[in-house]
Parts: C-alpha cells; structure tokens; sequence
C-alpha cells in the first residue's frame, strides 16, 4: 500500500495555532466588579499552548470588549468569536 503524505499542507496551520487552546466561560459581571457595574459582559479566558497557561478576563461594556491586559489582547478576539458563534 503506498503511502501518501497528505499532510504536509496542514503544516503551516499547526505552526501558528496548533498547540493553543482557549477555554471560554461565562462569569457575572456584578458578582465579580459589584452592583452598579457598567460591565454587561464578562468572560473569563484560559489559554494553554505547550508552555504556559495564561487567564484573562475580558469585560464588554458601552466602550466595547477588553480584555484585563488591554484591548490589544488575543482573547478578545476569542470571546468575540465565542459569542458570534453562540447566536
Ligand atoms: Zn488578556
């Protein structure tokens, strides 16, 4: 049986995102920030690669999404694909 190697193109997939993974959840944002937050939304974000394991918390209020690491931070860009995917 020959074989075929068909995953050389799958290589560069597995380079850029192939060892992350985030995990998404759902917090309240008054039980963590207290009555009277502007925080409608509040995720809390734990991503693995290889190495390291890094939390994040990211908050939505009426200036957007952002992230406890600024609004630059990739997993604002996870939550924001998270909740697209849930509606
Ligand atoms: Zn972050």
């Amino acid at each position: 049986m020959p074989r075929v190697r068909r995953n050389l193109n799958s290589r560069r997939k597995e380079k850029t995102e192939g060892a992350r993974k985030v995990r998404i959840r759902p917090m309240d944002p008054v039980e963590m920030c207290g009555k009277g937050t502007s925080v409608m939304k509040l995720y809390r974000v734990e991503e693995t690669t290889d190495q390291t394991r890094i939390h994040h918390l990211v908050f939505f209020d009426r200036h957007g999404w952002y992230c406890e690491h600024g609004k630059q931070c990739g997993a604002v860009g996870d939550v924001q694909k998270f909740t697209r995917n849930k509606l």
